[in-house]
This record gives C-alpha cells, sequence and structure tokens, in this order.
C-alpha cells in the first residue's frame, strides 16, 4: 500500500488512500455485506455469485481435524436433516434474557436460560448469540477482504430501529470478535433512506417499510439539516414473508381437496409443501399481471398435487396479514402524531415487499408511489455501505450528523498544506485511529506534526489544534521511513496523537481536548461552511495535489540526473532540462489543476528512457555485487 509522507519541520503528504470499509446488514435471516466501488453502493457476492448469505450456523461435534461449523447456504441445507444443532433467527436472542425471547420455545434449537444473555446449547459446546453472530460477521469480512484483496478497515452494521443497549453491545461485541472494527452502528430504516439519498435531498418526514422474512418493522424518520432523527417505530416481530408462506399453503391445501391434512403431515412432508408455497409466492412477484396462473406439481405422502394460483387468490390468501401490516402503519404515524399525507416518501425495504400485492396495498395507503427501485433485501447493506464510505472519509462531502460523536473531524497537515482526516466527523467515541506517513525528502529526519480539526480539504481552513515534532528518524531515502500516526479519543472527547518511527521505535506524542473553546455554533458555523465550499475546496485540493505531485517530480529527476546524468548524451540531456524547465514555469503561472497535470506527465514520459537506463546500471551493480560475495 502506498504510504502517505510528511515533510521537514518547516514544510508540511499527499492526499487520499483509501481504506477498505463495508456495510454489513445482520438479518434476522439474510446477511450482505456491500461496499462502495468506484463511487457505486454494491453487494458483495461469495464465490457462487450469491450476495446473500442466510444467517444460520450448524455447530458440529468437536474432531479432531474436520470443520466444526457450517455456515449460511451450507448450514441452511443441512437443517433438516439436523434441527438441534443449525442455529437459525440468533438475532431475536442478541442481548436478550431467554425469558424476554417471544416464543422461544418454537426454536428449533435448546435455548439455555444464563445470566446477562441466553444461550445455545449445539453439539459443537454452548455459544452465546454472540459467538454465532460473530461467525456470520467473519464470513462476510472474509468475502470483502477477498474482494477486495486488503485487510478490512471497518464496517458500519446495521440494527433495528428498536434494539436496546443491550442488544446493539452484544452486536458490537460479535464484529470485536470477529475482528471487525465497528465504525458505527446505525439503524436498519436510516440504512434505507441512506441508500436512497433521501439525506441529500429535501427535509421532511419518511416512511420505512421493512417486511422481511420473519418480521415486520415500520419506522417514522424525520430528516433535518442531513440528521436522520426516528420518530417512531412499530410492527410486528411475528409477521413476515414465512406467514404468507403459511397463509398461501392453507389456501392450496383447501384447494387440492384436503384442508386438514397438514396437520397430520410428517415433518418432512410439512417443510417440503412450505419451501413449495414460498417458491410459488415469490414466482407470483415475477409474472404479468395479477390473473396468470403459476402452476405447481408437489411430491407427497398423499400422492402428487397439482398447484395453481395467481396474484389475485394469493392476496386474498393473505388480506389479513397485509391489513395487519398496515394497522403497524397507522399506530406508527399515530405515535408520530403525523397523518400519512405529510409523508414525503416511503421506502420499501426486506425481500417480502418484492410482492405486488403488498406493494399495491402500501401505495394505495400513503396515497403516492413508492421508493422501490433499489432492491430490497440489499438496500440496508447498501446505506450501511455508504455510511461506511463517508465516515472512512473515502468521500468527504455530504457527511451525516448524529450524536454521541466527534462532531467535527480531526486530521494532520500534510505536503502542500493539505488535511489528511484522520478520525472522521461522527466517529463515535471512545476510539483509536492510525495510519501509517512517510518521509518526503531524502535523508529527512525530523518531522512535523500538525494536528486540525475540521471538514475543510485546506489547512488554512481549519481550526489549528496542537503542532509537535518527531526527531531522531534515522536517514532514510525518501518514502522508506515508516511513520505510524495514532489518534485516540477518550470517551471524553480527550484526543491524543502519537507518532512512532516503526523500524527504531523513536517517539513522540501529544495530548489535546479537541472540542474545547467551541460552543455549539461555532461547530455548526465550520460544518455550514465546509458544506458551502465542498465544490471550491476540491478545486483547490486539486490544484495543491497537482503542485505537490510535480513538485516530487521535479526533485525526484534531479536527483537521479545527479547520480546517474552521465547515462545521457547532450540531447536526450537537453531533453529533460526542458521538461522540468517546462513544469517548473507551469507550476509557477498556472492556477489550473489539470494544466499541472499535464506537464508533469511530460516529464515523466521525458524520462522513461533514462528510468530504463538506470535500471539496467542497478541490475548490473546487484548482479556483480553477487558475484563478488559468491568468491
Ligand atoms: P430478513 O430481513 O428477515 O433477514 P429478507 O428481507 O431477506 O429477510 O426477506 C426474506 C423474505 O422475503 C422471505 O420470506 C422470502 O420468501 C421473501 N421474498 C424474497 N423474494 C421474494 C419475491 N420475489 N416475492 C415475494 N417474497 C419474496
Ligand atoms: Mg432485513
Amino acid at each position: 500500500m502506498a504510504l502517505l509522507q510528511i515533510s521537514e519541520p518547516g514544510q508540511s503528504p499527499d492526499p487520499h488512500q483509501r481504506r477498505v470499509v463495508v456495510g454489513i446488514d445482520l438479518g434476522t435471516t439474510h446477511s450482505l455485506v456491500a461496499a462502495v466501488r468506484h463511487g457505486v453502493a454494491e453487494c458483495l457476492p461469495d464465490d457462487a455469485g450469491r450476495v446473500i448469505l442466510p444467517s444460520v450456523v450448524r455447530y458440529l461435534p468437536p474432531t479432531d481435524g474436520g470443520a466444526s461449523r457450517q455456515i449460511g447456504f451450507e448450514a441452511l441445507a443441512s437443517q433438516l436433516q439436523d434441527p438441534a444443532n443449525t442455529v437459525v433467527s440468533v438475532k431475536r436472542l442478541m442481548g436478550r434474557l431467554k425469558a424476554d425471547v417471544a416464543q422461544v420455545d418454537q426454536l428449533p434449537y435448546t435455548v439455555l436460560d444464563r445470566p446477562g444473555m441466553a444461550t445455545i446449547q449445539t453439539a459443537g459446546g454452548e455459544k452465546t448469540p454472540i459467538d454465532v453472530s460473530a461467525d456470520i460477521l467473519a464470513t462476510l469480512r472474509y468475502r470483502a477482504e477477498d474482494t477486495f484483496d486488503d485487510e478490512l478497515f471497518g464496517a458500519v452494521i446495521t440494527v433495528p430501529a428498536y434494539f436496546d443497549d443491550a442488544q446493539r453491545q452484544a452486536t458490537k461485541d460479535a464484529a470485536q470478535l470477529a475482528g471487525i472494527h465497528v465504525m458505527r452502528l446505525i439503524n436498519e430504516p436510516t440504512a434505507a433512506a441512506i441508500a436512497y439519498g433521501l439525506d441529500n435531498g429535501s427535509e421532511g418526514t419518511y416512511a420505512v417499510f421493512d417486511l422481511g422474512g420473519g418480521t415486520f418493522d415500520i419506522s417514522i424518520l424525520k430528516l433535518t439539516q442531513g440528521v436522520f432523527e426516528v420518530v417512531a417505530t412499530g410492527g410486528d416481530s411475528a409477521l413476515g414473508g414465512d406467514d404468507y408462506d403459511r397463509a398461501l399453503l392453507d389456501w392450496l391445501m383447501a384447494q387440492a381437496g384436503h384442508p386438514e391434512w397438514l396437520k397430520q403431515a410428517s415433518p418432512l412432508d410439512r417443510a417440503t409443501l412450505q419451501q413449495a408455497a414460498r417458491a410459488m409466492k415469490e414466482q407470483l412477484s415475477a409474472v404479468p399481471d395479477d390473473t396468470t396462473p403459476v402452476s405447481r406439481v408437489v411430491q407427497t405422502a398423499l400422492g402428487p398435487l397439482t398447484w395453481q394460483a395467481n396474484r389475485v387468490q394469493l392476496a386474498a390468501a393473505t388480506q389479513a396479514l397485509t391489513g395487519r401490516t398496515l394497522s403497524a402503519v397507522r399506530k406508527a404515524l399515530r405515535d408520530a402524531q403525523l397523518d400519512k399525507s405529510e409523508v414525503h416518501g416511503v421506502v420499501m425495504v426486506g425481500g417480502s415487499t418484492r410482492m405486488p400485492t403488498v406493494r399495491q396495498a402500501v401505495a394505495d395507503f400513503f396515497g403516492q408511489p413508492l421508493l422501490t427501485n433499489l432492491n430490497p433485501d440489499e438496500v440496508v447493506a447498501l446505506g450501511a455501505a455508504i455510511q461506511a464510505n463517508q465516515l472512512a472519509g473515502n468521500n468527504p462531502d455530504g457527511e451525516l450528523l448524529l450524536l454521541d460523536v466527534i462532531p467535527l473531524s480531526l486530521g494532520l497537515e500534510t505536503m502542500g498544506g493539505l488535511v489528511e482526516r484522520i478520525v472522521p466527523r461522527n466517529t463515535t467515541i471512545p476510539a483509536a485511529l492510525a495510519q501509517d506517513f512517510t518521509t518526503y525528502q531524502d535523508g529527512q529526519t525530523a518531522l512535523a506534526l500538525h494536528v486540525v480539526q475540521g471538514e475543510r480539504d485546506l489547512v488554512a481552513d481549519c481550526r489549528s489544534l496542537a503542532r509537535f515534532e518527531l526527531r531522531g528518524i534515522p536517514p532514510m531515502a525518501a518514502g522508506a521511513a515508516r511513520i505510524r500516526v495514532t489518534f485516540t479519543i477518550d470517551a471524553d472527547g480527550l484526543l491524543g496523537v502519537s507518532a512512532r518511527e516503526q523500524g527504531t521505535g523513536v517517539e513522540a506524542s501529544i495530548t489535546v481536548k479537541p472540542a474545547y473553546g467551541l460552543s455549539d455554533e461555532q461547530i455548526a458555523q465550520m460544518l455550514q461552511d465546509s458544506f458551502t465550499t465542498a465544490q471550491a475546496d476540491m478545486q483547490a485540493r486539486a490544484l495543491v495535489e497537482a503542485r505537490v505531485d510535480a513538485d516530487r517530480m521535479l526533485l525526484a529527476t534531479a536527483s537521479a540526473l545527479k547520480a546517474d546524468g552521465d547515462l545521457l548524451d547532450d540531447a536526450e540531456r537537453r531533453a529533460i532540462d526542458d521538461c522540468m524547465a517546462q513544469l517548473r514555469q507551469v507550476v509557477a503561472e498556472s492556477t489550473v489543476a489539470a494544466d499541472i497535470e499535464a506537464s508533469t506527465q511530460a516529464l515523466a514520459k521525458g524520462t522513461e528512457a533514462f528510468a530504463a537506463l538506470r535500471m539496467n546500471r542497478g541490475i548490473s551493480r546487484a548482479l556483480s555485487g553477487r558475484q563478488i560475495e559468491a568468491l
């Protein structure tokens, strides 16, 4: 990975180094991981091209050598065969006592009553919900690291809006166990709203309608100045797509003339029928109109059953369920003291909102078109990825403001008076973040560290917090030193900054209180400034970056000429000198980043042949060195 450079004291690295960050939707039935790539959020697929990971873990008896657990599709496939050791819907147990979990006895595995949190008895030993969630999270982490071929820097993980502190803490603990740095937990409905970019749009009230596999959540969000506030939540923790499957199945069995047979069917027959009903339900979402029938033949102990249904029939069979979702919506609106006409947008989330029947009912209720163009089972993960990208400073504009967090970004001055953000605004505290920097010049033995606060790209537009120096770096070639700068912020907002040269261990540090002396109004003003000047800042930043690049190129060329200039004939030498003179002039006179970049490119091009000659000389020197050694 490229290192950023810091100059000698008195001078001032390089623009952004991208950090691999992801958004994770840790769902009751499915989990997903997403990331922003080339400016677009997308879910990351597994080796088989599937983006969804079933939130299912099967624990096997300990053996020597063999796999001790199966995760995802593999676990799901063995669920019928080994339900007692296959943990599903673990999210319902997170941070809960056994007594607090609704319908705990209907889970197919044994839940034990333990102080602090219910646990699960498995062939692989007793597992806490945190252990199980950590196995799911770790699978997603490896997927991300394989995709980017890089270590994961951090993740934003989503939780239901109604999760309490214990449930949130349990989610964080699971992430930590999976080796994931949690940049922030955000509410699922907020993530969905972010995925639709509502945070960038007009202020107002939004409803997020989330109908998943086993749960229904309705959230009313209010957006003011880029901040989402959850004003009401509601729903039904025992209402979801599974219930639609069952209702359709009952109707189909009655149609087939066996209304009561299900009650006496074997568990395997029942599971087979349920899966077939679910498949039929999902197929019905895709047929072109409400009266096109879908048919299916299902093999059971009764012999083959021929099923047929269209969407009108599905709607009739599941009308009561859809009615229950709308009752919950009405209640949430009442809690928020809002009329449905005051809702500015309705976001549809969860696989079950693919059902046209459900969409129609919700659209009719609100009397407006719904936001449905993003994939409803991906939308939460996508929003989390966008948030993660913003928090990582990969996309500095348009961040959201949330509470219990660092109000303004903290960073270091780098080459050219630019700010490198280390701790992005809104990072929850306490926090510790580190980044590696390097030296700008050959033989540089000291580093000037200037700690600044603010959202602007130029040091001059930010607030200076502290300066200190790291001395005693052994002289090395520019870019060879590894200096790790760590920002730590304790729960009180106290900032410590330390710099350590990794080779020798020389170290320097300083402590500051970053928010000290800033009123809320001043913070708000600084944020406002950063929003309104983002465009200008971007141009200024591009110009400074272009100048830094040009200077570095000139410096590098000069030092190469000094060392190996004898490799060039007069004409070659003159051509390079001309390119350098041209670049110096453009740097001095132009304020257009693209012009400077073009001249820098020209110099790079003009020195290609020279670089090749130098490389050959380097190689022959290395070879002769080896010969001497060999003698
Ligand atoms: P959760 O948030 O609970 O993990 P999801 O949002 O992934 O769940 O939703 C899973 C549910 O979505 C299942 O009941 C599944 O049958 C349903 N579903 C998925 N695709 C479709 C579809 N095309 N039509 C109808 N329902 C669907
Ligand atoms: Mg969900």
